[in-house]
């Protein structure tokens, strides 16, 4: 295992800090902010707190939107100088949703070492508990602040078949929930994650229609940090299958191996190769 409290190579890390619990943070986090030069902090008297609760000492140094892209060149002449420095935002992961994106991109540029750090991020803290397919999904970011912006993000992701998954702020919930129903029917399975690692944790999902009559019944659930997981459209159903492509499968699979014979029937009735071989699998000899 790598000892941290001996940094020779001058690195920048990316050290994720918790979402909320404080229990979240690791002992690599803790033993690389106590070890760093100094730490680039989106706040610095936000981060002042996490600090002095785990009694570090370390130096701190403002790093948010605002002054990143005119700071980061700063920051990569100190990393070539020879100081090593963390990264941290307020909470989570940085770059996700948080500054970090340019300093990262200078730094590799100019050849300085970028160690990342695993972590807390509420992202993949509502994906692992959303019982929604984790196999494939994007992650959107915050969810656009106006109705027309929210309505054409929704329009480019209503056909996707992976999960997508967005901050959310709970100003404006009630009107995203309602644009997505008008988008999305009331049928979209969705996921509402909220306060996650915090005392008031609630991970609800259910179709969006009844979602939207969950949330309304009490205004604690609209409170707090949100995540918002949608379910991705379901594949073709085998019912979309017309009887006459099913037909002709069932005789061309007497003579043929069925991958043959669905590939052959897809290219008669323009219907997709393997919902005919899966049909095939389950209903064939
Ligand atoms: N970098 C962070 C991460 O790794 O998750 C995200 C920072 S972004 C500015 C803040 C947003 O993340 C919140 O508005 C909320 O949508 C989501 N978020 C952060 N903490 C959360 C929590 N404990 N529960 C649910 N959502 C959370």
């Amino acid at each position: 295992m790598t000892d941290n409290k001996t940094l020779d190579v001058p690195t920048l890390y990316i050290v994720p800090t918790p979402i909320g619990n404080l229990g979240d943070i690791t002992q690599r986090a803790l033993d690389v902010l106590s070890s760093v030069d100094v730490i680039a902090a989106e706040d610095t008297r936000h981060t002042g707190r996490l600090l002095s609760h785990f009694n570090i000492q370390t130096k701190t140094f403002a790093l948010h939107d605002h002054n990143e892209q005119h700071k980061a060149q700063a920051l990569v002449d100190k990393l070539l100088s020879g100081l090593s420095i963390a990264l941290v935002s307020d909470a989570g992961t940085p770059l996700i949703s948080d500054p970090g994106y340019h300093l990262v991109t200078q730094c590799r540029q100019a050849g300085v070492k970028v160690t990342p750090l695993p972590g807390a991020c509420a992202v993949i803290t509502a994906l692992s508990a959303s019982g929604l397919p984790s196999d494939r999904f994007s992650f959107e970011g915050f969810f656009p602040a106006k109705s027309k912006g929210r309505k054409d993000k929704l329009m480019e992701i209503a056909n996707v078949e992976r999960t997508c998954i967005f901050y959310e702020s709970p100003h404006r919930i009630t009107d995203s929930l309602q644009d997505m129903l008008e988008v999305l029917g009331p049928d979209r399975e969705v996921v509402l994650a909220r306060e996650l690692t915090k005392t008031f944790e609630t991970i609800q999902g259910l179709p969006l229609g009844e979602l939207i009559d969950w949330i309304e019944e009490d205004s604690n659930r609209k409170r707090g940090e949100m995540v918002l997981l949608i379910h991705g459209q379901r594949e073709q159903k085998d019912e979309a299958l017309p009887d006459e492509a099913l037909r002709t499968l069932g005789i061309l699979n007497k003579e043929l191996p069925l991958k043959r014979a669905a590939a052959a029937t897809a290219e008669i009735y323009n219907v997709k190769k393997n919902a005919l071989y899966k049909w095939g699998l389950d209903n064939l000899d």
